[in-house]
């Protein structure tokens, strides 16, 4: 704590004083200026507001302050600093009792990164997302004291900060064992002393930070981007506090800092970095000079960092906390300087693919048009059988994570993109993408490493005998293909499809899709084309049965038999594991299994159309079909696999394959391509390094339990179902008769679009919400969707 002589009662005089307001008063901590959070008294009209007062040290020069209030000042549009708060006379600086410079800020909501309870990588790219944010809001922003050379946190100068302070880091050479003990292998491979370690990253930075400094972009930065200082609301990174530290400095040290912070106490440090700097990198790219550098910054930073608690420590023996807060940064430099620079560097440019524009999603192809010159454009190119959603169309310029963008930079939560399954714009699945096509994109029939690494990932993920894969470019070609596979083997045509069922845009697939052949525009089913109930819980026609499944099934063998007694039989029955554009349906236990058996029995096989919500989303398993127990002949794939690149498969048993053999190839010219396949590798990675399928598991029962509690609170909410991360609120207006609340769904979904929160009405009544967000949807995602779901209802 300082030791500025104010009480909170000074505080509230000053408020009263100079800013005219009556408040209570909270002492903040501050190392070196006397902090007060001050909250206006509860007023009939007004909600309380809260400041921050700050009573300067008067050691800070009083051109730093200023320096700080005008950066502040020009980031007056930007959400997600403190705003400064002029006093009565307009000033945002005054002196007290002729000593102390005062001034008062915003007070900013929300709760300290620190105190997140996890760090996922998803969050440690939002991070470097919003400090690229800030950067770039900075970027043109000058000052008279933005130039701070003596100053101990400045990272340019790391070599002069550190070796004054090396024959510290000799005296503490007994810690290294303590080193050791944590970080095991790594300390007993490199065994390195703590003054080993630091001068090989000053030999370093000497070497191959120093010359290259001059020649980097150079601006103002926050230039403290520690957990401290970051804040987070409903889970997004939202604000960033602390502006004592700023200066001009090349805007890499900005990246490094917030990744020197990131990385403390991870077990991989690298992929902590890659994650934060992926993140900068996508909202504003850094070259690869500037990404080659970070390493060696990252080092240097953590290097000052113990090199000035060493030195404190040393002066203030009895003061332990020195050591204790080195410790992190001790490890963390242990594992870094163990790798290999180069290694360092590759696996995070791995994460970096190279942008043609380096601004916030800035049109790659000519000036960004306004919303209204979009529309009229598409009006008059494009068909008009291609929707816009919501009233009010978004123009979505960029997306990360479980957020999309639009061009003013507000945040939407996405809750239905299940195409971008591992998170909008993945840099790993971008950099891949990228990556291969800079290489190589041709056909399959060259040899190529990738399209059989992705069959054998694939397959892997499968239960036997399903091994064959046929890659294509859409569900629909994959669902097309699989008629042609069903066909080949049984040599036959008819289908069993399922009501609302839809299974894509081709002809042979609207066809067999209930949701468009008894929709607006359709013609009804086909001669070869056979319905079957819906099995709902919640609305079909045996839901109050005592043996629901029974009686579904004998109805299929009702169909069946109508076939057979026609003279013709059964190619295929296709059926998704919940039925989405039916309306989020879950089958009664069992119902699967049921009719799989009498479809074989009957000669036909089955197909299992993950499309939706393959790839782990259910949470429980990896395929939906593995939640019914059953293996299907023919599985199809498409939307996540590609996480929004073109890409889609089916896969079937070596039986069925060797049947569609017939002497005809099956050519694709794009299925399988090299750039293809090395999104699809990617994406399989992240879902399995990022543990989605898990994530999916624990926030999808965490949201499902705040949607069923809705439910009891919201006689308008019929049911809730659905699995994992895929689910659906059915709206009623009357929980006896089931009549659908269309135009309440509606509603609830053009609010929720304008509270910042994407949502979807689907199903044959139009009744159903879908929920069916990226797989990286958080708790806290899912607390602000339950919670603004809430207060719309309760204004209905
Ligand atoms: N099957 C299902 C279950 C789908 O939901 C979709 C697309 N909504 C498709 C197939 C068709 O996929 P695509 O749009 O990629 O052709």
């Amino acid at each position: 704590m300082n030791h500025l002589p104010f009480t909170e009662k000074d505080a509230i005089q000053i408020a009263i004083e100079y800013y005219g307001i009556d408040v209570e008063a909270k002492s903040l901590p501050g190392e070196i200026d006397r902090n007060f959070l001050l909250t206006t008294k509860p007023d009939r009209s007004l909600r309380p507001v809260r400041f921050v007062l700050k009573i300067h040290n008067p050691q800070t020069p009083r051109e730093e302050i200023e320096f700080q209030n005008a950066a502040l000042r020009h980031l007056k549009d930007f959400d997600g600093v403190p705003h400064v708060i002029p006093n009565k006379d307009g000033d945002e600086l005054f002196l007290y009792e002729g000593k102390y410079l005062v001034r008062m800020v915003s007070y900013l909501e929300g709760t300290l990164f620190a105190d997140a309870p996890v760090r996922t990588p998803n969050i440690l790219r939002q991070l470097g997302a919003f400090m690229a944010q800030v950067d770039l809001a900075l970027k043109d922003f000058e000052h008279p004291a933005m130039r701070r050379d003596a100053f101990m946190w400045n990272l340019t100068r790391a070599d002069e900060v550190i070796n004054p302070r090396l024959p510290s880091l000799r005296g503490g050479l007994q810690s290294d064992v303590a080193i050791s003990e944590t970080v095991g292998e790594i300390a007993a491979t490199v065994e390195l002393s703590r003054n080993d370690v630091v001068e090989k990253v000053l030999e370093h930075f000497t070497r191959r930070v120093k010359p290259a400094l001059q020649d980097l972009r150079w601006q103002v930065i926050h230039n403290d981007a520690n957990d401290y200082n970051i804040l987070l609301y409903d889970g997004m990174v939202t604000g960033l506090l602390d502006f004592g530290d700023m200066l001009y400095a090349p805007r890499v040290v900005e990246v490094a800092i917030a990744a020197a912070y990131a990385l403390l106490g991870e077990d991989d440090v690298l992929n902590a970095i890659a994650n934060v700097v992926a993140g900068y990198h996508s909202v504003s790219a850094l070259s690869a000079t500037e990404i080659s550098l970070l390493y060696d910054l990252i080092c240097a930073r953590l290097a000052v960092s113990v090199a000035v608690s060493s030195e404190r420590a040393e002066s203030e023996p009895e003061n332990e906390y020195h050591q204790i807060s080195a410790k992190p940064a001790w490890e963390a430099l242990a594992k870094l300087t163990a790798t290999n620079p180069e290694d360092a560097t590759q696996i995070i440019s791995s994460m970096c693919p190279s942008r043609l524009s380096s601004q916030t999603g800035a049109s790659q192809n000519g000036e960004r048009l306004a919303p209204q010159a979009i529309i009229q454009k598409r009006e008059r190119n494009l068909s008009k059988a291609l929707s816009l959603s919501y009233e009010n169309p978004l123009h979505i310029v960029r997306g990360l994570g479980q957020f999309l963008y639009d061009e003013n930079g507000t945040a939407y939560l996405d809750c239905v993109n299940n195409v971008c399954h591992v998170g909008h714009s993945h840099p790993r699945v971008v950099a891949a993408l990228a990556g291969q096509a800079v290489a190589l994109n041709t056909n399959t029939r060259y040899l190529h490493e990738n399209i059989v690494r992705l069959a054998e990932r694939l397959t892997a993920t499968m239960p036997a005998p399903l091994s064959v894969c046929f890659f294509v470019n859409s569900g629909s070609e994959a669902n097309d293909l699989a008629l042609r596979l069903a066909r080949a083997y049984t040599g036959q045509k008819d289908m069993l499809v399922l009501e609302g069922g839809y299974h894509g845009n081709l002809t042979s697939l609207v066809d067999i899709s209930p949701y468009k052949f008894d929709g607006k525009g359709g013609a009804g089913a086909p001669s070869w084309v056979h319905k079957l109930t819906l099995p709902c819980d919640y609305r079909g026609i045996y839901r109050d049965d005592d043996a629901p499944v029974a009686r579904y099934s004998a109805d299929a063998q009702a169909v069946i038999d109508e076939v057979d007694t026609a003279g013709r039989g059964i190619a295929a029955y296709i059926s998704e594991s919940i039925i989405g554009t039916g309306g989020q349906v879950v089958f009664p236990d069992g119902f699967l299994a049921a009719i799989y058996g009498r479809v074989r029995a009957a000669g036909g096989v089955c197909i299992a159309d993950e499309v939706q919500h393959g790839f782990g989303r259910f949470g429980t398993d990896f395929w939906g079909f593995q939640s019914h127990g059953v293996t299907p002949d023919i599985v199809t794939m498409g939307k996540p696999f590609g996480n929004g690149h073109p890409l889609a498969a089916v896969v079937t048993t070596p039986e069925i394959a060797a049947a569609f053999n017939n002497g005809m190839e099956y050519f694709n010219t794009f299925g399988g391509n090299p750039v293809s396949s090395a999104v699809g590798l990617a994406v399989l990675d992240v879902i399995e390094q990022e543990g989605l399928q898990k994530n999916a598991l624990h926030v999808g029962r965490f949201l499902k339990e705040g949607l069923l509690e809705l439910r009891k609170r919201y006689p308008l909410i019929g049911d809730v179902r659905g699995e994992g991360l895929f689910l659906g609120i059915e709206l009623v207006t009357d929980r006896a008769t089931l009549e659908p609340a269309s135009a309440e769904t509606h509603r609830l979904v053009e609010e929720m679009r304008m509270r910042q929160i994407l949502l979807s009405v689907d199903g044959p009544l139009h009744n159903i919400v879908k929920i069916k967000p990226p797989m990286v949807f958080t708790k806290d995602d899912a607390a602000r969707l339950v919670r603004e779901l809430d207060l719309v209802l309760g204004g209905f």
